[in-house]
């Protein structure tokens, strides 16, 4: 018994990501959707027919997929989250959902466990962190300062701390060239959307490589 204690603390360094301690976790409210059995049922059989994969849990994931929300308040984003109700474009359950939300005033919200799946981007459910930015354009986000910073701050930390690279910083409008980019269900194979490009996101990815590497 004498030994247990430290052979568990001496594990527990090993086990810890390096990156973990250097970047500091930012602010975070918590702002829960309701996400119960029933949810989590329709998430796992989500995850059954676009990925070949029965489980509602988010483990290991690859890509953080930025984007915007096209409504004017956190609220408003919050209400189209929370009621599980077929989404209006594809209409499937379980209702759509993002992990965080950013207010324009630099607010970060978290909705989702990150240990939960959320229906944000098809293609890569399986594998990505959403974050959402309250706005309406991707220039609106790149130069608004506050909602920047919160975001490069979040992003920053959820990369280090899932060891996700910068190029797995990805805007939605991006979604089909990610390399994890994966849809067993063909007329879904091409589909996407125009939030965050590639033009926004090399700006953006600029920004979050100057905040500096994990170490
Ligand atoms: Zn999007």
């Amino acid at each position: 018994m004498r030994r247990a204690l430290p052979l568990l603390a001496a594990l527990a360094l090993l086990c810890a990501p390096a990156a973990d301690a250097a970047v500091p976790k930012p602010a975070i409210v918590s702002k829960p959707i309701p996400f119960g059995a029933k949810r989590k049922l329709q998430t796992a059989a989500y995850a059954k027919r676009h990925y070949g994969v029965a489980t509602y849990r988010l483990t290991d994931p690859h890509v953080i997929v930025e984007h915007y929300t096209v409504t004017s308040s956190f609220q408003q984003t919050w209400n189209t989250f929370a009621p599980d109700t077929p989404d209006a474009e594809l209409h499937e359950l379980p209702g759509t959902c993002s992990h965080f939300v950013i207010d324009r005033d630099g607010t970060i919200y978290q909705l989702v466990p990150l240990s939960i799946m959320c229906r944000h981007t098809v293609g890569l459910n399986y594998t990505a962190i959403g974050i959402e930015h309250v706005g309406s354009s991707d220039a609106q986000i790149l130069s608004d300062s506050r909602q920047m910073a919160a975001s490069l701050r979040l992003t920053r930390w959820l990369r280090c701390r899932y060891g996700i690279g910068v190029r797995n910083v990805i805007g939605h409008a991006e979604s089909l060239s990610s390399p994890y980019h994966r849809e067993n269900v063909a007329r879904l194979r091409t589909q996407t959307h125009g939030d965050m490009t590639h033009a926004a996101m090399t700006k953006y990815r600029r920004q979050l490589s100057a905040r500096g590497t994990c170490s």
